[in-house]
């Protein structure tokens, strides 16, 4: 049987094809940069990694794009898209119904549909990603993997806004944390490294959309992201956290509604309200070129994650390791290492040699 599991986030597509008789991967690529222009990397392994520039103006285009090049003559795994038996989407938010992986037929569909406004970024590209597949592979059973889940058993202490009591109550209004997926496998994988299981983990999944986590023994105890995806660190277009206060004033200001308010907290501020593109790459190039603007955004998104780190060093009651994943954790290794820099009082060190992308 091969199932696919496809990661739409709110820039790019992750896909992943496995083959679960012998439970290996057969390919894996990630279509970046949808929406601005589009590149695609597909990884077999054993083979040479095939990189192209596609237009890629949103994630049905990406998907479409991902089958045709995993049946490819040359470049594909699969004969045709039939033999993918299932496919495995990621959702970043199940909310308050779907708190386990479910297959999802048109009630789920409706609901995640439903809940769209508490994740605005991921959640309508993970949509139109699922719909695209089921619109091309229609027999294949389709599951959501939420985010949320892992978070299902985080503390009331760390879940609730002290905000009136009675908004939980009658409204559900909490912090349910995202990403739950990378930051239980990064988790996982550093205490097997440690070879501690109760390991006191703090991992920073840093992409387009960036979150922390402090883990101790396996168990979440807290994380950066809220009711929805727009509390924490600086992203490449979400805020992160700001006074709420501040809303108020700028609305007044500016004339601006809730919705464009929020708009532009979720889709204009981060990276790309501070500098000139939502992109890691595109800031650090800028500021590489002496774009003050791009060095000064490129400081506070450092300093955001090093404040989290020292939060959460307390969390879990001083840290055996920081993990840095997703697409800046994994690839831009100066930029951990300027977070790291910073962390000097809490005995962290980085290991220059080690820290390359070898
Ligand atoms: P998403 O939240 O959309 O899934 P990703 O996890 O793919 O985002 O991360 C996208 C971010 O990772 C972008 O800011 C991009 O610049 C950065 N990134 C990806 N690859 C590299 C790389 N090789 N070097 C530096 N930054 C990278």
């Amino acid at each position: 049987m091969k199932i696919l599991v496809v990661n739409a986030g709110s820039s790019s597509l992750k896909y992943q094809l496995f083959d679960m008789e012998t439970e290996k991967a057969l390919a894996k690529g990630n279509c970046e940069r949808i929406g601005i222009d589009g590149v695609l990397t597909h990884k077999r392994p054993g083979k040479e990694d095939y990189k192209t520039s596609a237009p890629f103006p949103d994630h049905r285009a990406a998907i479409e794009y991902v089958l045709k090049i995993l049946t490819d003559k040359t470049l594909g795994v699969i004969g045709s898209v039939e033999e993918i038996a299932a496919v495995g989407h990621r959702f970043a938010h199940g909310g308050e119904r779907l708190k386990t992986s479910s297959v999802l037929g048109d009630e789920e569909i409706a609901y995640l549909e439903s809940i769209v406004e508490l994740n605005p970024l991921h959640g309508p590209p993970a949509i139109s990603g699922f719909k695209a597949c089921k619109a091309v592979m229609p027999r294949a059973n389709h599951v959501g993997v939420f985010d949320t889940s892992y978070y299902s058993d985080l503390g009331e202490y760390a879940y609730i806004y002290p905000v009136p009591y009675e908004l939980y109550e009658k409204y559900k209004i909490r912090r349910y944390g995202f990403h739950g997926t990378s930051h239980r496998y990064v988790a996982g994988k550093a205490a097997e490294l440690l070879g501690r299981k109760d390991a006191k983990i703090i991992t920073c999944h840093l992409g387009n959309g960036s979150s922390l986590s402090a883990i101790v023994g396996g168990k979440v105890v807290d994380t950066s992201m809220g009711l929805t995806p727009l509390e924490g660190v600086l992203m490449g277009t979400r805020s992160g956290d700001v006074d709420p206060a501040v809303l108020e004033y700028i609305m007044d200001n500016t004339g601006m509604d809730i919705h464009q308010m929020l708009n532009c907290l979720n889709k204009k501020s981060g990276f790309v309200g501070l500098s000139c593109s939502s992109d890691m790459r595109d800031v650090k190039a800028a500021a590489a070129k002496g774009d003050e603007q791009a060095q000064a955004a490129l400081d506070v998104w450092t300093y955001r994650i090093q404040k989290y780190i020292g939060a959460y060093n307390v969390a879990v009651g001083g840290a055996d390791a920081i993990v840095f994943t997703a697409g800046i954790g994994e690839n831009d290794c100066e930029a951990c290492a300027h977070v790291i820099e910073g962390l000097s009082f809490m005995g962290v060190k980085i290991d220059p040699a080690k820290n390359t992308r070898e």
